[in-house]
């Protein structure tokens, strides 16, 4: 343990004064990564994990879930990946296990169980955070709550009979959890495509609403293209070198498994084997369910961005000269029939469908954030995770600064960044006098404006 002593999960009773140069919010990858380099800059700091450490790999992932990313860009700073297996892929609970031996391998302030529910500036410049176990102010703060929040699922899902069980990807667990009959995955991010593998392997007939997210090869000429991309400097390149950041920022990520030491994610292959794969989920009437026309060119799309990074890794090897054995490119093994060219309906009865998973993506509710800080479209504008309010960081978003940022591949190299910064505008004068204001356990956001009077704990 450096810096001041954290608070004690037991909550101080009102006497004590808790006030800490830098409170980091949220104890997942990001804010432990934020909590190793202030820890190793000597910064008294305390860490709030609404939940537990790695709480998000622990409830919201699939039972046969593995990382799709290699071992080896476990990365976690002074904790690289220790296992004999760096280009294989971790699973769930080995993930949750990593972050449990990083933890323990510095021993961070971390208090679990407080969620942070309203972060106010002060008119002395530093921060007000209130919990749910009562306020702590900072100096600064950094805010590493997560880059996949709030699930997000269409208005269409309301309009489906309550005898069809409807989940979000993220309540996903495995196929046993699900009624008997066929499934609708709707959605081909990494979840959609993972979950429906995960289904069709267990032999429950799937239909997959396709969307537009690319997809990228497990293997090309001897190496995980990860490692070439690696090598090819992908993965450093900055934000800040794109002309389209917002856009990179919200695309999709690219399709491929880590499953059984990593393959493909071939949809075309799945359709030979009875996968029933659909255009866009446009609408759901009356029990039945409308499709775009666009499957063909989803699953074309999906292949030429693979066979375009398989161009770029063939003019890095021909450029290095890098004696690489020489891969045939792919062939696709299915085409959509000509019905597909045109929208399509299917009845959910008919089909036999009595669950529906919601691979849509997530969004982030940063309201708490009561800050200056968003574009109106209620993402917080920054530079590297430095915002425009002093002493206010994020931590975590995906491509904050590099593809890595929101993984583990990049998250240490951003806290590393952030600590040089926090350290840069540390205040010399450490603030006292502010007593621990007890609040109740059930508040939320929103709240009274009337908070900041002492309360007792009911
Ligand atoms: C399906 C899926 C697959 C992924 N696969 C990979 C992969 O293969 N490789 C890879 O590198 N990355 C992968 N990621 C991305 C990324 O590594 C994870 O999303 C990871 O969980 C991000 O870590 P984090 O610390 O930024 O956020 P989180 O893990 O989400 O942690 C945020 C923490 O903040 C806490 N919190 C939130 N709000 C509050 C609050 N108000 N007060 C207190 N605490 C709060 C949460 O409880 C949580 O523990 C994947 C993500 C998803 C969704």
């Amino acid at each position: 343990m450096s810096g001041t002593p954290p608070m004690s999960t037991n909550w101080p009773d009102g006497t004590e004064t808790v006030h800490r140069s830098v409170v980091v919010i949220g104890g997942g990858q990001a804010g432990l990564s934020m909590s190793w380099w202030l820890t190793h800059r000597g910064i008294d700091h305390v860490v709030l994990e609404r939940d537990r450490v790695a709480s998000e790999w622990r409830n919201r992932r699939w039972d046969s879930f593995c990382l799709v990313t290699p071992n080896w860009q476990c990365r976690l700073p002074g904790f690289p990946y220790p296992g004999d297996e760096p280009d294989g892929f971790i699973l769930r609970d080995e993930i949750v296990q990593y972050l449990e031996k990083f933890v323990a391998s510095f021993d961070p302030p971390l208090i679990e169980g407080v969620s942070a529910t309203r972060l106010r500036g002060r008119s002395d410049g530093t921060f007000e955070i209130r919990t749910d176990r009562g306020t702590i102010t900072a100096d600064q703060v950094v805010v590493a709550t997560g880059p996949y929040q709030v699930p997000r699922i269409p208005r269409m899902a309301e309009r489906i009979t309550d005898r069809i069980t409807q989940l979000h990807s993220s309540a996903y667990k495995n196929p046993e959890q699900l009624p008997e009959g066929a499934v609708l995955v709707v959605g081909t991010g990494q979840s959609g495509c993972q979950i429906a593998e995960d289904l069709h392997l267990a032999g429950r007939t799937v239909h997959l609403a396709t969307g537009t997210a690319p997809r990228v090869a497990r293997w090309y000429r001897g190496r995980d293209v990860v490692a070439w991309l690696d090598d090819m400097g992908t993965y450093t390149r900055g934000i800040d070198q794109f002309d389209d950041a917002d856009a990179v920022r919200f695309r999709a990520n690219h399709y491929v498994t880590g499953r059984d030491g990593g393959h493909d994610i071939d949809l075309r292959a799945f359709a030979v084997q009875g996968m029933a794969l659909h255009g866009r989920l446009t609408g759901i009437s009356n029990g039945r369910l409308t499709f775009g026309p666009d499957l063909r060119s989803n699953l074309d799309n999906a292949d030429q961005v693979s066979e375009s990074i398989k161009d770029s890794i063939d003019a890095y090897i021909e450029k290095a000269g890098i004696d690489a054995p020489v891969e045939d490119r792919y062939v696709p093994v299915w085409e959509p029939g000509p019905e597909a060219d045109d929208p399509a309906d299917l009845s959910l009865e008919d089909a036999g469908i009595t669950t529906v998973i919601w691979s849509t993506g997530y969004g982030r509710d940063d309201r708490w954030v009561e800050l200056p800080i968003f574009n109106g479209r209620g993402y917080p504008t920054h530079d590297r995770g430095v915002t425009s309010q002093p002493g206010l960081y994020f931590i975590g978003l995906p491509w904050q600064h590099t593809w890595g940022s929101g993984r583990f591949a990049g998250v240490a190299a951003d806290a590393e960044h952030l600590a040089k910064k926090i350290v840069a505008t540390r205040r010399s004068a450490v603030v006292t006098g502010l007593h621990w204001l007890a609040g109740t356990p059930q508040e939320t956001y929103p709240t009274d404006d009337d908070w900041s009077a002492p309360r007792t704990v009911a």
